[in-house]
């Protein structure tokens, strides 16, 4: 029998999500945001759960954050169709609470079968949730930004700021969250073009 490719896998994983109800969170919800993007990036990004706007239209980081995230990539003449987006849970906490502990641990699996099947080699955890979750005891997303850890299988964990903490905090002073993302976003541009001269993840 032939493998199946890895177009075939993602759109396994994403029915299940469809089809999930393992935890509370699939009572509120509109739709159920698997991720999207380019399934043979080298780069991952991970939020914390979708909001009002990806749960409306079932695709990640289409929000006010979201469009600021896609700024973000953008200023190193990246799109997001070179990446791969998604979150550590695939359905909207309601008021865009953070998600509990179990949901995390009902949903999980989906994200770890992403990116088994996506193989990156670099992802980036937005904010303290998702970060925690790659990094459960490396400290508060202000120390652990803008470094990189090793994690399973070879792959690095690079966090950072989550956008709409810079919505938030929204100066551009040396020093500031917003000034801090635009080198921490130049350094991720930088091991894009390493991971794809050295031919990664075909
Ligand atoms: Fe299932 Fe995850 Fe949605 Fe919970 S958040 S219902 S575990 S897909």
């Amino acid at each position: 029998m032939e493998k199946p490719t890895r177009e075939e896998l993602i759109k396994i994983i994403e029915e299940r999500i469809a089809q999930c109800t393992s935890c509370p969170l699939s009572f509120q919800r509109t739709n159920t945001v698997p991720g999207e993007g380019n399934i043979y990036s080298p780069i991952m990004f991970v939020g914390e759960g979708p909001g009002e706007e990806e749960d409306k239209q079932g695709r990640p980081f289409v929000g006010r954050a979201g469009q600021l995230l896609t700024k973000i990539i953008e200023s190193v003449n990246l799109k997001r169709e070179d990446v791969y987006i998604t979150n550590v849970v695939k359905c909207r906490p309601p008021n865009n609470r953070v998600p509990k502990p179990e949901e995390i641990s009902a949903c999980s699996h989906f994200l770890l079968a992403q990116i088994e099947i996506i193989n990156p080699r670099i992802i980036i955890p937005l904010g303290s949730t998702a970060a925690g979750f790659f990094l459960p005891d490396a400290g508060s997303i202000s120390t652990i930004r803008g470094k990189e850890f090793d994690w399973i299988g070879g792959i690095k964990i690079f966090p950072m700021f989550h956008p709409s903490y810079l919505l938030r905090n929204p100066s551009n002073e040396p020093g500031s969250p917003k000034y801090l993302t635009w080198q921490d976003i130049k350094y991720v541009r930088k091991k894009y073009d390493e991971f794809i001269r050295g031919g990664a993840n075909e």
